[in-house]
């Protein structure tokens, strides 16, 4: 079973609207064994409406409309889906008397134009909208493909407000869809990667996941991470879930310690809770990210078991006064410079007590470093981590602007943290 859906809606073809719906209703529809094959955006215009939906309906098995219920002239949903099903409209009382209801409550006399809302599709299904005026509807038809061979179709239409959309697809199409389609279950894993690249991630795992043909593998990329996400349906939830633990295990073997999470968990969150499992307390001192490791520290429920807090010794002065980074350190190699960094991990953590301390310096940009940092390169960045015994110093040089600079030099400290941890 594959479904199409048609987002109905000029606005979404001009750079100020997206299309959201879709995204839900697709979520929705993988929850019920279905794949979307196919998305498609057509304006308000006859034509091009009756043309996606013929081009639907030869595709896909089901097929659902967002957009265009409404009263006026341009909402052409309905009267496009008839005339390609080449079946008539009719004008539904119980729908006219609760559109003049809703008018009547605000004592005001129904635009005439309204009662088009109440127009029906011949052997369609009224779906009641709790939140709106339109309707939406459901058809389960058989038609002839081209060469006279019968199949069957839903067609589904919904009103475009996601907030009318969203509760009539869960509480009205969920329960329809599933009963008319075979039973399933559905099971997921995700496996998450910090720092390496997605064709080296693609080039090790290919060769596996390509031998599961029923496990639906997405390769996610982004805030530097990859995200492998597995999706298998099968007829009991057992089956599923095996050929999903198989295939993830198979991965997590081939991509070793690269992988942080085997279940969907933040870094931060795993760091956190490899700190406790071996009765460690950190603290953080941080330069050109500003907080920003801080943050995702303590966006973890419970963190401050673990995580003691930190400074932001922004400027050299705070450097030196605050994590008692030697100002002729600063002098001599620069604020953004192994030597710093070591200095900042290992005061942080004499400082506040913790057993570990962490700490990042760098070029973030635009703008060029000063004094001894003037002519490093933006992106170069240092992380250290003292543990009392030895401290670990890394160099990295991070490409690209200001906020992936900060974002990478965050996700670096927690995996250096987490692999030390290891
Ligand atoms: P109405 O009775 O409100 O006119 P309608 O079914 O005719 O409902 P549209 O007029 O197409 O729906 O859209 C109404 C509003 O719903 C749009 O202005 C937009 O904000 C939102 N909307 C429509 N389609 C989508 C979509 N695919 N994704 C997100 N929002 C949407
Ligand atoms: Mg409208």
């Amino acid at each position: 079973m594959i479904a199409e859906i048609i987002a109905v809606g000029s606005e979404m073809l001009t750079p100020h609207r997206q299309d959201t719906n879709s995204l839900f209703l697709t979520a929705g529809l993988n929850d019920l064994g279905v794949s979307v094959a196919f998305k498609t955006i057509v304006g308000d215009n006859r034509r091009h409406l009756v043309a996606a939906i013929r081009i639907a309906i030869a595709r896909a098995d089901i097929v659902l409309l967002s957009g265009g219920l409404g009263p006026t002239e341009d909402d052409l949903t309905r009267e496009c889906l008839a005339q390609v099903l080449g079946v008539n409209l009719h004008r539904d009382t119980t729908i006219l008397n609760a559109l003049r209801a809703r008018y009547a409550a605000r004592k005001m006399a129904m635009p005439p134009n309204n009662a088009r809302q109440a127009d029906v599709l011949d052997g369609a299904h009224v779906l009641p909208n709790a939140n709106g005026s339109a309707p939406g509807q459901y058809t389960d038809i058989v038609l002839p493909d081209a060469s006279g061979q019968a199949f069957r179709k839903i067609i589904i239409l919904l009103p475009g407000p996601p907030k009318e959309l969203k509760p009539l697809f869960d509480f009205e199409c969920r329960p329809r869809l599933s009963a008319a389609l075979p039973a399933h279950y559905i099971a997921r894993r995700q496996l998450r990667m910090a720092l390496i690249p997605e064709s080296q991630v693609d080039a090790r795992c290919a060769p596996i996941y390509s031998q599961f043909e029923d496990v639906e593998t997405t390769i996610l990329a982004g805030h530097a991470e990859i995200q492998l996400h597995f999706v298998c349906s099968k007829h009991t939830l057992e089956l599923a879930q095996q050929r999903v633990d198989t295939l993830a295990d198979l991965i997590a073997r081939e991509m070793g310690d690269d992988i942080f999470s085997d279940d969907g968990e933040d870094l931060e969150a795993v760091v956190l809770l490899m700190l406790g499992l071996r009765e460690h307390t950190l603290a953080i001192a941080e330069s050109c990210t500003g907080g920003w490791l801080g943050e995702r520290l303590t966006s973890v429920p419970n963190s401050s078991r673990v995580f003691l807090g930190g400074a932001i010794t922004y400027a050299n002065a705070l450097k030196a006064s605050f994590t008692g980074v030697d100002p002729d350190l600063i002098a001599q190699h620069g604020a953004v410079s192994g030597p710093v960094a070591r200095a900042m991990a290992e005061g942080i953590r004499f400082r506040t007590g913790a057993t570990l301390g962490l700490s990042i310096t760098g070029l973030a940009g635009p703008t060029p470093g000063t004094g001894p940092d003037a002519d490093k390169p933006i992106g170069l960045v240092y992380i250290g981590l003292a543990d009392g015994e030895d401290t670990q110093v890394r160099q990295l040089h991070i490409t690209g602007d200001r906020e992936r600079i900060r974002l990478w030099s965050t996700q670096h400290a927690l995996e250096l943290l987490r692999r030390s941890l290891m």
